[in-house]
């Protein structure tokens, strides 16, 4: 079969609407919070560029690692990273101790609050393949297990995950599917995160079995990740 990635539906709200951001597992989503509508706001970034503006601080050969994992999705696509000059839309880099996390899409001119976006790499989070992960959210992809129709492919065992985290397996319902679901995505999870008990907290549904150990890689792009990058670039 053909592996996948999907997108969240973009909402257009307009200039004045009135959002908050919401921070869903490694996710910094903005959602709109006008009546009757609760859909978040993702948009792609504009030629496919992002600029990023880098602590001082950084180590060089964090730098390229940064790069390197961008490179990935340049490989497939027109996305591409660079160091931010004066864009009016960017990405913050941030090293606070805990968490990988990333705002997901691109900053938006007409919401001045939603124009600077922010990227967090603790210690842990320095491979490329994890980097790659959260470029993957910049660019308005949530977590392949957490799409529209994920119910067709796997199952959340609840009871197995840790409860603060639980959020991290929310279905999205109105999460717009770009390719076929893929299970080998790099922003699917692994069978065992977020467990508080060894078991699994994901598993394959039925004819689907072989996939049990090869969600969750963090190696590189699959080749639905490329299909998806570049429908969106
Ligand atoms: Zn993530």
């Amino acid at each position: 079969m053909v592996l996948a990635l999907f997108i969240p539906w973009v909402h257009a709200a307009d200039e004045g609407a009135n959002f908050e951001t919401i921070r869903i597992g490694d996710m910094l989503m903005d959602r709109t919070t006008e009546k009757g509508s609760s859909d978040y706001i993702i948009k792609p970034w504009v030629g496919g560029k992002i600029a990023v503006k880098f602590p001082s601080s950084l180590d060089p050969a964090k730098k390229r690692m940064f790069f390197e994992a961008c490179a990935l999705w340049t490989a497939v696509s027109r996305l591409y990273c660079t160091e931010r000059v004066d864009e009016v839309n960017y990405v913050v880099l941030k090293l606070k101790p805990a968490g990988c996390f990333a705002s997901l899409g691109a900053g938006w001119f007409p919401m001045p609050k939603m124009r600077k976006r922010i990227m967090n790499l603790a210690p842990g989070c320095w491979t490329r393949g994890i980097i790659a992960h959260e470029i993957g959210h910049l660019m308005g992809f949530i977590h392949e297990h957490q799409r529209s129709d994920r119910d067709g492919y796997i199952k959340v065992h609840r009871k197995n995950v840790i409860f603060a985290t639980l959020p991290n397996f929310f279905r999205m319902p109105t999460a717009r599917t770009l390719t076929p679901y893929d299970f080998l995505s790099i922003m699917h999870y692994p069978k065992w995160a977020f467990s508080k008990n060894r078991s699994d907290t994901i598993t394959p549904q039925p004819g689907y079995e072989g996939y049990l150990n090869l969600m969750g890689q963090r190696i590189s792009l699959s080749p639905g990740d490329a299909l998806a990058a570049r429908r969106l670039y």
